[in-house]
């Protein structure tokens, strides 16, 4: 999950995520035709479908089959399309990532589909660091890719990275433009990680998500063509692409000649990418109390100025805001629902608790769940 750097990975921004220890997992054995059949424990559900004919036969095949299968399809869509010969195999699908809640649940599939195929492929292919096939950072962008084809949003990197490059008690800083990484410490004996999920799922975030992404397209091109008019010669500004290439110092001087809301949302998305670089450098120092408040205002750009929050969200970071001891919190993810991300003195934990269990169901009409959750490492297997 990530710690700050939000909606900022498909504008060639930063962002730090934490890998936590919540799995997705397959268990099952390799079969020796082309089938792919799997057992949902979460949904209760089969679905089946083939290698055979991937990646041509990838449309037809999605079209038969439910939502959580199609993550599975889709890894195997693009490892075939990487010219990866693929087994097929039985297995049971499960996990503990909480479904839809901007906790990358659908990310941490994708990439246990890929382990899975690999080791159920009598490692046609491996994913590692050295002498492997993919990287972990190439794995992740052919499940950033699967995740398009599947469900249709179009995701940046972060979950995928998040689920692949994880480790324990250290944060990941991506660069999404360069895909370069590298690890800060994370870790404080006395803080703790708190997720809260609203319980609230909203359709709207696909919509919505995808909207956010060609608004921040739009003001893009519009930011780099009014710079270039008024500086014909500059270089840099030719080849701004993407709002990672806009200073905040340039966009100061040119944002008020953008559309009212192009101004909001790309204000937004240019300040995350420095709130980034403020809690790495926070980090470093290990000064985390400092980088929890750095949270809270990445919140309050998201509910204001992305506009992808909800009364849901607000609420628990309002309630969260008023506890001594919760150093900062934020919503996570595509926004509309899902969890909040609270940094927390432990002594702190059961006071946030209880605020939520009093406070919430008065101001949201529904139950908040809480979960404690530690740094953890990323992917890996058993073979029994
Ligand atoms: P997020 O990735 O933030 O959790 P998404 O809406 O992108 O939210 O993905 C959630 C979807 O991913 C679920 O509705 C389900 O289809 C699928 N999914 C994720 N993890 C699992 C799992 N362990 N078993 C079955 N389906 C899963």
């Amino acid at each position: 999950m990530n710690l700050i750097g939000e909606h900022t990975d498909y504008n060639g921004g930063f962002v730090l995520p934490l890998a936590v220890d919540r799995v997705s997992a397959f268990a099952g054995r390799t079969r020796e035709d082309q089938t792919v059949r799997l057992w949902s424990t979460h949904f209760k559900a089969y679905a089946q479908f083939s290698l055979e004919g991937l990646p041509e036969t990838f449309d037809e095949q999605r079209a038969n089959l439910p939502g959580w299968a199609r993550y599975v399809l889709g890894v195997a869509a693009e490892l075939t399309r990487s010219d990866i010969a693929l087994k097929g195999f039985d297995a049971v699908v499960s996990g503990d990532v909480p479904l839809g809640g901007g906790m990358s649940s659908s990310a941490a599939l994708e990439i246990a589909s890929a382990e899975a195929y690999a080791l159920f492929s009598d490692h046609a292919f491996s994913i590692g660091e050295k002498d492997a096939t993919l990287t972990p950072i190439e794995t992740a962008g052919l499940c950033q890719r699967a995740e398009q084809i599947a469900s249709g949003l179009m995701c940046g990197i972060l979950d995928q990275a998040a689920s692949c490059l994880g480790q324990p008690r250290k944060a990941v800083l991506l660069d999404c433009r360069s895909l370069d990484y590298r690890y800060l410490p994370f870790e404080d004996p006395d803080v703790s990680v708190v997720v809260i999920d609203t319980g609230v799922r909203r359709e709207l975030a696909t919509s919505a998500y995808n909207e956010r992404r060609q608004q921040c397209e739009e003001a893009t091109q519009r930011l780099r063509d009014l710079i270039v008019q008024v500086e014909p010669e500059n270089e840099q500004a030719r080849s701004i692409k993407e709002l990672r290439d806009v200073s905040p110092e340039q966009f100061e001087r040119f944002k008020a000649q953008l559309p009212a809301v192009l101004q909001k949302r790309a204000g937004y998305v240019i300040a995350e990418n420095e709130r980034v670089l403020q809690v790495v450098k926070l980090l470093e120092e290990g000064k985390i109390e400092e980088a929890g408040k750095i949270l809270w205002i990445g919140h309050a750009g998201l509910r204001d100025e992305y506009e992808v929050s909800c009364n849901e969200l607000d609420a628990l970071v309002d309630i969260a805001h008023e506890v001594p001891g919760v150093l900062g919190a934020r919503m996570m993810g595509g926004g509309f629902g899902g969890c909040t991300i609270n940094l927390v003195r432990n002594e702190a934990v059961d006071a946030l608790r209880q605020a939520v269990e009093q406070q919430y169901p008065e101001r949201a009409g529904r139950e908040a769940s809480i979960d404690i959750c530690r740094a953890a490492a990323g992917p890996g297997h058993v073979v029994l």
